[in-house]
């Protein structure tokens, strides 16, 4: 029996040799050496002369060219009796391989981006990272690369691991036979949108919304855990599936998070999306410090879901890795993903309609450093070399494209209809695997709702003229002003540091002390211990100053415990003053107009989700 069996696997085994039609990889990375991992390929048939082998110059969600061919060395390829072929280097990105229909094999060395010693680093979420016994970070498209006209083949990856690694993806098609963990997918877009991370694990999963969530955390030493940051991120990711019906258009999530030990490799800290994971690079800190960061990070790579996983061009569809095209569409993109992220905190309960106007403020401060004048769809098409400098707007600017659209569809339906739903019928219409025309989505969504929406992107998406915040926030009972002063309760004028040993805020400079600093008799190096009794803790501190701000008035009575040293000896001091006003200038002053009308108090409830 059991050799009949054999046998009858060897027929088949060479039955589908002879027409293998997708690509086998293997990798081992116990084998690591000199920081590089041997990539072998058996190759699929090849019908033509000669063939080209690519690796990606881009891929989707960067919006940078970074080549990843450059990664990549002693390329060869060979033929089922292991004899060499020729190859030639087309370029950082392609190798062009000779008597292509007799290759069976490929074999090269990668080196990973993140320590590389390149003019311009990888950001490190969508590069490769390769820490011999501790960490292997497989994006895919810094390992794997496709031949021409073959993209659409299937793709298996075999890795060899030691034995106590654990490797996370958001891919459910894993299989493991000891220590060699097998992933396939359908296509090399599909391999590419799923990044591995390969440690000692530390994960967590849970369910929401019908998704299968699983949290992965590598902190060397071990200052954050997954079960610490999972329980941040379920907080908001319960918000974020209310927010989108209830059901998520997922089956499984992983959140694959990195923490990094000391300096940023490029100076940068962040996130990549992907269609069922997001990969994260954090500095390493307690998860507390880290909380804030991470769920607004994580808001917003998880709202990718919506677009452009399911709602995207034929640019972003058919991803062109060597020659990329881009889409008009960054407001939606990135904007409307970043207007979600922040929204979806109002409108889930877990920050006050107040301190949303503040969010607002932030972003137009924050757009401020960008262009107003250029178009937005016109930037979006240049976001990789002309226009590359303005692409940071599409977190700024791109998020108030998004306020105006919600406010304009909640407005336009007596508060019925807003953004998400707009969003949401499209995604019925496109979905993950029917991409729009570039030039039919405006068209698309004005048919969904109104001619005024129509004319919205005409003038100011598409046109270049300001964003009309001042009238369309008057028609929820908002006032807009800009360049305003305004009055405000000082707390003396005094810089303020942090001093991580005692824990508490000091005073690191008085060079721009008030008269208020100076009548409570302010010096530098007192610790604040507490303003009116309410002793200062870092973890709300920003809050707490400014309620001590917004709620003290002019000429109340003012108690600070600061502790000072004197020869050598600390000790508590309380230093009393009475309350001052001081002048402000504001770029922006967003507010709740007392005089709005019913309708207006109506929609803006609806807008912020307030029953
Ligand atoms: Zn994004």
């Amino acid at each position: 029996m059991k050799t009949l069996l054999v046998s009858f696997l060897v027929i088949t085994g060479l039955a589908l040799n002879a027409q293998n039609d997708k690509y086998q990889f293997h990798l081992d990375i116990n084998m690591i050496s000199n920081d590089l991992i041997q990539i072998e390929l058996n190759t699929p048939n090849i019908k033509s002369d000669k063939i080209v082998y690519n690796m990606p110059k881009i891929v989707p969600g960067t919006y940078s060219i970074y080549d990843f061919g450059q990664y990549v060395m002693d390329f060869e390829a060979f033929d089922k009796d292991g004899r060499p072929l020729s190859v030639s280097r087309l370029d950082e990105n392609r190798w062009e391989i000779e008597n292509a229909t007799t290759l069976t094999k490929v074999s090269y060395w990668v080196e990973d981006t993140w320590d590389a010693e390149v003019d311009e680093l990888v950001f490190e979420p969508g590069g490769t990272n390769i820490e011999k016994g501790a960490n292997v970070i497989l994006n895919n498209h810094g390992f794997f690369g496709y031949f021409d006209g073959m993209k659409r083949l299937g793709y298996e990856v075999n890795v060899t691991r030691p034995e106590n690694f654990y490797g996370t993806t958001g891919l459910t098609s894993v299989s493991t036979k000891g220590n060699v963990d097998q992933f396939t997918t359908e296509n090399y877009m599909d391999l590419v949108d799923a990044p591995i991370m390969y440690n000692v694990p530390d994960t967590l999963t849970f369910n929401i919304g019908g998704a299968e969530i699983l949290i992965s955390v590598y902190s060397k030493n071990k200052v954050a855990t997954a079960k610490e940051l999972g329980k941040d991120i379920k907080k908001i990711l319960e918000l974020q599936s209310d927010y989108l019906g209830g059901k998520l258009p997922i089956d499984k999530y992983a959140f694959i998070i990195y923490l990094y030990e000391g300096q940023s490799g490029s100076g940068g800290s962040g996130a990549l999306e992907h269609s069922y994971s997001s990969l994260y690079y954090l500095p390493e800190m307690s998860a507390d410090k880290l909380s804030d960061f991470v769920v607004r990070v994580a808001a917003h790579e998880f709202f990718h879901i919506v677009t452009p996983l399911n709602i995207h061009a034929e640019e972003i569809g058919d991803f062109d890795y060597i020659n990329p095209k881009m889409s008009k569409h960054l407001w939606m993109y990135e904007g409307v993903t970043e207007y979600f992220a922040e929204h979806v905190q109002v409108y889930g309960g877990m920050q006050s309609p107040k301190e949303y106007l503040g969010v607002i403020e932030e972003k137009l401060t924050g757009a401020k450093m960008f262009k107003d004048d250029l178009s937005f769809t016109e930037m979006s098409l240049g976001c990789l070399d002309e226009h590359k400098s303005q692409y940071g707007n599409v977190y700024q600017k791109g998020a108030l494209i998004g306020l105006c659209l919600d406010v304009l569809l909640r407005d336009n339906s007596e508060g019925e209809i807003g953004l998400k739903d707009m969003m949401e019928m499209l995604s019925k219409e496109y979905g993950k695997y029917k991409s729009f025309k570039d030039e039919e989505l405006f068209e698309k969504i004005t048919a969904l709702s109104s001619p005024e929406i129509g004319a919205f992107f005409k003038h100011y998406v598409e046109g270049a003229s300001p964003l009309p915040l001042e009238e369309l926030l008057g028609r929820v009972g908002i006032t807009f002003k800009k360049d305003v002063k305004v009055q405000e309760i000082t707390l003396g004028g005094i810089g303020l540091s942090y001093n991580p040993e005692t824990k508490h805020l000091f005073i690191a400079g008085i060079s721009e002390m008030n008269d208020f600093g100076n009548s409570m008799g302010y010096k530098v190096n007192d610790e604040i211990i507490s303003i009116n009794g309410e002793v200062l803790d870092i973890q709300n501190v920003q809050e707490q100053l400014d309620d001590y701000k917004q709620n003290v008035k002019e000429g109340e009575k003012v108690t600070v415990v600061i502790a000072r040293e004197r020869k050598g000896k600390v000790k508590n001091k309380t230093l009393k003053g009475k309350a001052f006003l001081v002048e402000k200038q504001k770029n922006y002053l967003i507010e709740f107009n007392e005089k709005a009308t019913k309708e207006q108090i109506q929609i803006r409830n609806a807008w912020l989700g307030q029953k």
